[in-house]
């Protein structure tokens, strides 16, 4: 076990200075980081391979970093490898003299194929060994793999996969399989490998002052290094936040040191923020105990598609160059050629670049109406011509983020939003701001809401107004913001988005297509699908239709080893997370039948949703953006029948 022995990424991978990172480095450190389940000890272990590479091979750093998240790229292109399951298996029983049986079954006996590809990759003798994987050829193999496409590709895959594969050493085999799965499953979380980066630059920095320091940490007092890696944690979080590129983070690391980010990396029109989310108010009464003292605002909670839009430039806006970006950063430009026809009504002569953080609502112009969201979701997706718009969208803007290359995301709501007004024009039924009103007593702000529905809209987003909290919360679901929707006053909480992983085949009027479906809510910590519920309801027949012919597609042999269940829940054919559905419930209760969130709210029985119902698809969620666990146990805590009976296990507040 390399968690405990005494591992050494260097002289275990036989690495010596200014020669490509061997991946077996890599891979013992992944090993290493697997084999422990304490977050500190992880960053630890990642962070002394980071202090290797940065000492040895600075040049190495990015692709380490892409590899350990499985990343091909920036995290906004979505560049993904997808290699189907059953093509790793033929390219692993085809390297070992392996039928795809055999190699099925040792996968299905070790609970994944990476352990039986370990395994297989040992029993092989070689007479000729090839030469052993580097962490920069391995990375720009994967990525030519992600880019084969068209007829015979499959073939081209495998044999590409199967020349990786017969170089592999050890657990080597073990993660390139699961990265060529799409899933590197050792528990490390994008927010434990800033820390460890932190920490890596903190101990033995890449440039600046003390560059020539081979361990910081023995030169100062554990209190003043504490601080020191604090200052570096948050200086390099909060740099990736604003620019979440590692092509540009990295380098500018390794050139000027952790501490000098915030001077060469800053929000840059062209590179997608994670959105800044709300927490659901149950009422009118949470948001005056939340912004007691404080000046807030509402504003209308449009029910449509969340755009970021983004318009580059120097001396002028760049117009041509224009992205509009969805709600988990997929590039949607081609999506709305007219929005960004209709750009230059909105911006003012004084703007030369700017991003702005809207919704794009479906909106019929003849009655000057808001159109319900299923409308929009009618629109062509991708490659749309102006001529083919059929369905007309009004943006409505609520926040400014950068405006003349300056980012805003450190100013206050209200001036951010006295810059929008300023800056930019208003055309009714096309561009409009936000409807908003500072209300300070609980009647306005219910009658504010009462006027939303009547408007079309779903309730209020009710937000910060002045000093640090009025902030914009860069990738953050943020107390500061706040959501009260109708559907919380009319009884029901907030809606939950949960991952389809199973379906039951369907029987009387539903039979031939699937009938009902089991879905999950997602664990980031364990990085594994819970299931929360068995769903039949609130399928029109054509829904049903679609979801059967969309799931045969992502149909598995087996559940992964990542879904969490109950054998009396299994169902009748297993599904690739990929699917997520938004469904509304009476209400959670805890079973002994379902493991969403279990542990903790209690150890033994999950949380589970009562008479769920499909509301809608959410394509805008990847299934790892799914509901999580934790906001589950909270949803759950949060119902009046059980809120002061329980307290929550491993949840602070
Ligand atoms: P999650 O369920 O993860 O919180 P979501 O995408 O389901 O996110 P909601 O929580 O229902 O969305 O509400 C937040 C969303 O509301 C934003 O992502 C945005 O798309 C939309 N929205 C509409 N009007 C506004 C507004 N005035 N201010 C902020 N967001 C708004």
């Amino acid at each position: 076990n390399p968690g405990k022995a005494k591992y050494h990424p260097v002289k275990d991978a036989c690495w010596t200075a200014g020669q490509p990172v061997p991946y077996l480095a890599l891979a013992r450190t992944l090993e290493a980081v697997e084999a422990t389940s304490a977050r500190l000890k992880m960053v630890d272990i990642l962070s002394n391979y980071f202090r290797s590479v940065i000492a040895l091979t600075p040049q190495d750093l990015l692709p380490s970093i892409y590899l350990c998240l499985n990343q091909l790229g920036p995290a906004y292109l979505g560049l993904e490898l997808g290699v189907a399951e059953t093509y790793l298996m033929k390219a692993v029983g085809g390297c070992t003299g392996r039928s795809l049986a055999q190699v099925r079954a040792a996968a299905q006996r070790l609970g994944e194929l990476g352990a039986a590809a370990q395994q297989a990759r040992a029993a092989q003798r070689m007479l000729c060994a090839p030469a052993p994987l580097q962490v920069r050829k391995l990375h720009a193999a994967l990525k030519d793999l992600a880019a084969i496409t068209g007829q015979a590709s499959v073939n081209k895959k495998i044999s590409k996969i199967q020349a990786l594969f017969v170089a592999c050493r050890h657990s080597e085999a073990k993660y390139l399989i699961r990265s060529l799965e799409g899933k590197l499953r050792v528990g490390l979380a994008e927010q434990s490998l800033l820390q460890a980066l932190a920490l890596a630059a903190a101990r033995t920095p890449p440039a600046g002052p003390h560059a020539s320091c081979l361990d910081r940490a023995d030169t100062m007092s554990p209190d003043d290094f504490k601080a020191v890696v604090e200052e570096h944690a948050l200086v390099i979080k909060t740099t990736y936040c604003e620019c979440p590129n590692y092509e540009l983070v990295v380098p500018a690391l390794l050139q000027h040191g952790a501490l000098e980010l915030p001077r060469h990396c800053r929000l840059t029109p062209g590179i997608p923020l994670k959105p800044m989310l709300a927490h659901p108010a149950r009422g009118v009464h949470e948001i005056f105990s939340r912004f007691e003292n404080e000046k807030f605002t509402c504003e209308w909670k449009y029910d449509g598609e969340r755009a970021q839009i983004h318009v580059p430039g120097e001396e002028a806006p760049r117009l041509a160059d224009a992205r509009i970006f969805s709600r988990n950063q997929e590039d949607n430009t081609t999506k709305y050629p007219d929005v960004l026809a209709r750009l230059p009504a909105l911006l003012k002569p004084t703007v030369t670049s700017c991003v702005l953080d809207c919704e794009a609502v479906a909106y019929d112009p003849v009655n000057k109406q808001i159109l319900p969201f299923q409308v929009l979701s009618t629109r062509k997706r991708k490659d749309a011509s102006a001529a083919e718009v059929r369905v007309q969208v009004c943006v409505f803007v609520f926040d400014l983020l950068l405006l003349n290359a300056r980012a805003l995301c450190r100013e206050p709501l209200a001036e951010r939003r006295r810059l929008l007004r300023e800056h930019f024009v208003e055309s009714p039924g096309t561009w409009e701001f936000a409807r908003a009103q500072d209300c300070s007593g609980a009647e306005e702000v219910q009658h504010f809401l009462e006027l939303s529905v009547r408007g079309s809209c779903e309730g209020l987003m009710v937000k910060a107004l002045h000093g640090e909290r009025a902030h914009y919360d860069i990738a953050r679901r943020s107390r500061n913001w706040l959501k009260l929707k109708k559907d919380y006053l009319e009884g029901g909480g907030d809606s939950i988005d949960a991952v389809v992983i199973g379906a039951y085949r369907g029987r009387g009027r539903r039979a031939g297509r699937f009938g009902g479906f089991l879905l999950a809510c997602y664990d980031p910590a364990g990085e594994r699908y819970q299931t929360l519920c068995k769903i039949g309801t609130g399928f029109s027949d054509r829904d049903l239709d679609a979801f059967t012919e969309q799931l045969q597609r992502h149909v598995i042999d087996a559940p992964r080893n990542y879904y969490s269940y109950e054998t009396s829940q299994a169902p009748d054919v297993w599904v690739e997370a990929t699917c997520v559905w938004e469904v509304r419930c009476a209400d959670l209760s805890l079973s002994p039948a379902h493991r969403a969130a279990l542990g903790l709210i209690d150890r033994d029985k999950g949380v589970s949703l009562r008479f769920p119902r499909f509301v809608r698809v959410r394509e805008d969620k990847r299934a790892e953006e799914a509901t999580s666990a934790e906001q589950i146990a909270r949803m759950y805590l949060a119902q009046d029948s059980v809120r002061n009976n329980h307290t929550a296990h491993n949840m602070d507040d």
